[in-house]
């Protein structure tokens, strides 16, 4: 067993992480689905590669490499054995800037191999095999096995097929064999071609590189065909197989008329031509057909090739077409006939038969039930949500979820799913979005109030005691002063006034105290009665209370919410207009929650007003009967009760019946 057996497989192409942009062309043109999304990145899995190099051709923004043999190359011809570059016939259309084709051997010659020939003439031994076998009655119809890709595609993908691949080995290998042969057996042998599962297709060829390979190592040594003396291959020199890289290229090196073949040969080249050959093969549609199938359109197009960034593929492929039929057109005219033929019968006798083994790869196809709860799980519930769209790489929505179950996948390829998913993300951001907007406005608040309470709680604190002087001695003076003394209304005034400053500071003190709330089990009924019964208003204001509380224990401060309500009965009074209006209390509760609504049919609050309705000494009453107190204060022991307050109100007649209601929600079980 060689060491290219007992090593794990090494991988053929790989992914630069950094470049690969999730579009999923190369899940969608890798025939062996051989590419696995991981985290969004896609990786070669090297098992199921069969390194057609589809992917690598695909990538527009060249994320997947192939491996490079150069330093094995390098250290080959540094090792002292005699190496010799074996070139494919598709050269000419790689090099198709070098028109005299002997001037690129020499530079092969300049990196240090020691024999440069064409791999054409193994081609020409092939296509003698070939030959035989498309004219023979006994032999069963075959499939062409000179793409390494292919037979691997089979060898993994179709194994029951394997016997119908053609048991001849590539012209690589055949003049692999030709040249140590004619070279010695220590010969090493290094390929130079268009193809990338070269590189792994036989361990007896030394190295492969791929053209693009070649290029690196020409400029690296810096050389150019003007510093070199034409060279030209040497022998044996390949014939007809010079056509080999195009399509037909087998049939053309045969040689001989379609006709007389025993059966017709299908030609299907390309990702999706050649899959659909060998189903069609397998099914027993073509069964008695030959199939020469290639993985590329042509040799020429493989993905070892440079490349050509300023030409569009099609025109690419016919120009280089192009370059081939001119190469050979131009050789067959120069040929030296009799030597091919004398080189074709010595090397005849060389053995190019060879054999393929099964390696099923394929994978067994998961249950429809878990199928479709991955097709669930993507929003797809019926065929109508199944657009098989193609964005994720797979050709179905069912490929998809197979692909998934596989864990080749990821459910995020759904574009439509991964749109949706997104437009959640999207609103709900908007959510926390106002959620933080209206914590932070009640953050805002809070710290407003925070900062009042203890400014008003020294103010107050400073001014309590010369404000009791100034009342007690002014009510003295005015007591001693004659009846009849003008400054009797002086002092009068001087005494009412300080007891409304009296008044104001005892409403600052409250506020600044209002930081500890005394729970205890309370009927919400009674409280609110009490509370109506603690308000004196004219008799033209009515109050109506509707209480639709089911169960009436709550647990608050009983004094505080008191002064909730009668701040907001009072406040609802004083919004009436002469001729009076009701005062309309609604209470109804869930098991966590009393929702409390007083509304009255008053003159509303202006909309300019509605965001400073809570702001310490806001108030439109005149001076000596507002103090713009209440409603701060209200807040604060709402707030600490952990309940809601909000309001909601009309003050523009124009739009239909003034009021205000006010709402509390407080939590049945308060802070427990
Ligand atoms: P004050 O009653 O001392 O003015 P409040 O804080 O209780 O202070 O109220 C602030 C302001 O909010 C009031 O001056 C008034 O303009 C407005 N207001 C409060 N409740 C009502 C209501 N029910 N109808 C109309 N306006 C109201
Ligand atoms: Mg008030």
């Amino acid at each position: 067993m060689s060491i290219e057996e007992i090593t794990p497989k090494r991988q053929l192409v790989t992914t630069i992480r950094e470049r690969c942009r999730v579009c999923y062309t190369c899940v969608r043109e890798c025939p062996a689905k051989a590419i696995k999304i991981i985290n969004g990145q896609a990786e070669v899995i090297a098992e199921r590669c069969i390194g057609c190099g589809n992917c690598v051709k695909v990538c527009s923004q060249n994320a997947k490499v192939f491996r490079k043999e150069i330093d094995k190359v390098k250290e080959l011809i540094g090792s002292g054995n005699k190496v010799a570059a074996i070139v494919a016939p598709s050269f000419p259309a790689e090099f198709a800037e070098i028109k005299n084709h002997r001037l690129l051997v020499s530079i092969i010659r300049e990196l240090g191999f020691h024999y440069v020939a064409e791999v054409s003439f193994g081609a020409d031994l092939v296509a003698g095999e070939y030959k035989k076998i498309l004219q023979s009655k006994q032999l069963p119809p075959a499939i062409s096995s000179d793409c390494p890709a292919i037979v691997k595609y089979i060898e993994y993908y179709h194994p029951n097929l394997v016997d119908s691949l053609a048991t001849i080995v590539s012209p690589m290998v055949a003049m692999t064999r030709v040249m140590r042969k004619k070279y010695g057996s220590n010969l090493k042998v290094v390929f130079i071609g268009p193809c990338i599962a070269k590189k792994d297709e036989s361990p007896e060829v030394d190295a492969a590189l791929t053209y693009r390979e070649l290029r690196e190592m020409i400029s690296q040594h810096g050389l150019k065909p003007a510093d070199v003396i034409p060279t030209d291959f040497d022998p044996p020199m390949g014939g007809r197989g010079a056509i080999f890289p195009v399509s037909r290229g087998l049939l053309n090196t045969v040689g001989v008329k379609e006709d007389i073949f025993e059966r017709n040969v299908i030609v299907a080249e390309g990702r999706s031509d050649f899959q659909e050959a060998i189903r069609e093969f397998e099914n027993g549609q073509i069964s008695q057909e030959h199939l020469e199938l290639l993985c590329c359109e042509g040799c020429i197009m493989g993905p070892g090739m440079s490349p050509y960034p300023f030409l569009s593929s099609l025109s690419r492929r016919f120009r280089k077409r192009a370059s081939v039929s001119d190469y050979v057109i131009h050789k067959l005219e120069e040929m030296d006939m009799e030597q091919w033929e004398k080189d074709y019968e010595l090397y005849s006798t060389i053995d190019l038969y060879c054999e393929f083994t099964r390696r099923d790869m394929r994978l067994d196809r998961p249950v429809s039930k878990e199928i479709e709860e991955v097709l669930n799980k993507m929003g797809k519930f019926g065929p109508q949500d199944h657009l098989d769209c193609g964005a994720c790489g797979y050709e179905s929505c069912e490929e998809h979820a197979i692909a998934i179950i596989r864990g080749l996948a990821e459910h995020e390829m759904c574009l439509p799913y991964t749109i949706e998913k997104l437009h959640n993300y999207i609103d709900e951001l908007n959510i926390s979005n106002e959620k933080l907007a209206s914590a932070q406005e009640a953050l805002r608040q809070s710290e407003k109030l925070a900062g009042m309470g203890q400014l008003s709680a020294g103010i107050a604190h400073e001014l309590n005691n010369p404000l009791g002087i100034i009342t007690m001695y002014s009510n003295i003076l005015k007591d001693e002063a004659a009846p009849d003394d003008p400054i009797r209304n002086d002092l009068e005034l001087i005494a009412e006034q300080a007891e409304r400053c009296k008044k104001i500071v005892g409403g600052l003190l409250n506020f600044a105290r209002k930081n500890q709330v005394n729970y205890e089990e309370n009927d919400i009924n009674r409280l609110m009665e009490h509370s109506i019964s603690s308000v004196v208003l004219p008799e033209n204001i009515k109050i109506s209370l509707e209480s639709n509380i089911m169960n009436p224990v709550i647990r608050l401060d009983f004094d505080q919410m008191t002064q909730v309500f009668t701040n907001l009965l009072k406040n609802a009074g004083e919004a009436m207009p002469e001729e009076g209006g009701t005062i309309s209390i609604i209470m109804s509760d869930t098991d966590d929650n009393v929702t409390i609504n007083i509304a009255d049919t008053g003159s509303g609050i202006e909309e300019e007003n509605h965001n400073k309705l809570f702001t310490p000494f806001f108030t439109t009453k005149p001076i000596g009967k507002g103090t713009g107190l209440g409603l701060p204060i209200i807040y604060g022991i709402v707030k600490m009760h952990k309940g809601k307050i909000s309001f909601n109100s009309n003050a523009d007649k124009s739009r239909g019946p003034t009021g205000t209601t006010f709402t509390i929600v407080l939590p049945r079980y308060g802070m427990s």
